[in-house]
């Protein structure tokens, strides 16, 4: 577990409530997978005390650098919008268990609700480079809140967004066009992050047309280090249900086995 003071290249804000974080990560992100988190100071003052988790937006390798994308919630996220270009901030990891992307899978689907796609789009990135073709399902509030879209649709991603606003992100038309992708291409594999509703509905679907599935989940958070067990979920293992944590056995947890 190691705390790392890096540099901040940028913080910016990139709509009403979401803002991006660009550190300089050197080595560190040699070690990076999609879907795991870092755990992150948020202010050089005492107030919050708690670090607060973030997933790894994007793993720049080139460059050495690491990307967040962030939601305005409350203190914690309020007090990194203050950080400033050239300042630094102590991030704890990379902590957690990231996705996988098996090699017999040639099409993947994603499907993220609102900042979801933060802890999705490095997946993307890296089943790109693996030569799969992938398939994103982004749901928001609206169009503004649709961030990651255009840069997934940037790198060759097939990007369906749906929006409250325009009344898509609806179940009903979710489900429809979740199955009309999985009859019309070869989609073997899905995952997801966001939202509780629509994961409920990708295990059902994955359920049903016998799909591996993962998801990441964003329980709150203590530790981030497996002591506190403030971040306990269920898991179905057989017949037993278990508790887990979601910081140490997760974040990214088998879809089927999530008690939603
Ligand atoms: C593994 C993991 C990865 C995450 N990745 C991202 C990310 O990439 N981008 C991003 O914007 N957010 C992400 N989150 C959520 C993020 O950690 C919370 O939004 C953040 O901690 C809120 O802190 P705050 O001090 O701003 O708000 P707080 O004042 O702590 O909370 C504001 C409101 O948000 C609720 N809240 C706080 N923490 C969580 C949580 N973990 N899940 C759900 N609701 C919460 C509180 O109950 C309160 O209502 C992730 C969470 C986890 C566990």
């Amino acid at each position: 577990m190691e705390t790392n003071q890096v540099r901040i290249l940028s913080n910016v804000k990139v709509s009403d409530r979401y803002w991006h974080m660009t550190v300089e990560a050197g080595k560190l992100n040699r070690n990076v997978k999609p879907g795991q988190f870092f755990n992150i100071l948020c202010s050089d003052g005492v107030y919050p005390y708690l670090r607060r988790p973030l997933s790894v937006f994007r793993i720049d390798a080139r460059n050495e650098r690491l990307e967040f994308l962030y939601l305005v919630k409350g203190l914690g996220t309020m007090k990194m919008t203050e950080l400033k270009q050239d300042g630094y901030i102590d991030i704890m990891g990379p902590l957690g268990n990231g996705f996988q992307v098996k090699n017999d899978e040639t099409e993947l689907l994603l499907l993220a609700r609102g900042v979801g796609i933060a802890t999705l789009t490095a997946l993307a990135d890296e089943a790109i480079k693996l030569n799969k073709r992938v398939f994103a399902i982004v749901s928001a509030r609206s169009e503004k809140d649709l961030l990651a879209a255009s840069y997934l649709s940037s790198i060759g991603v097939k990007v369906y967004k749906v929006t409250d606003e325009e009344g898509s992100s609806n179940l009903d038309y979710v489900e429809g066009l979740i199955n009309r992708l999985l009859v019309e291409n070869n989609i073997r594999s899905v995952y997801t992050c966001g939202s509780r509703r629509l994961s409920l509905l990708l295990q059902k679907i994955a359920k049903e047309e016998r799909l591996r599935g993962e998801i990441a989940l964003e329980e709150h958070m203590g530790c981030a280090m497996g002591v506190c067990f403030a971040c306990v979920c269920q898991i179905n293992e057989g017949t037993e249900l278990k508790s887990a944590r979601v910081c140490v056995e997760g974040p990214v947890f088998p879809l089927e086995k999530v008690v939603l």
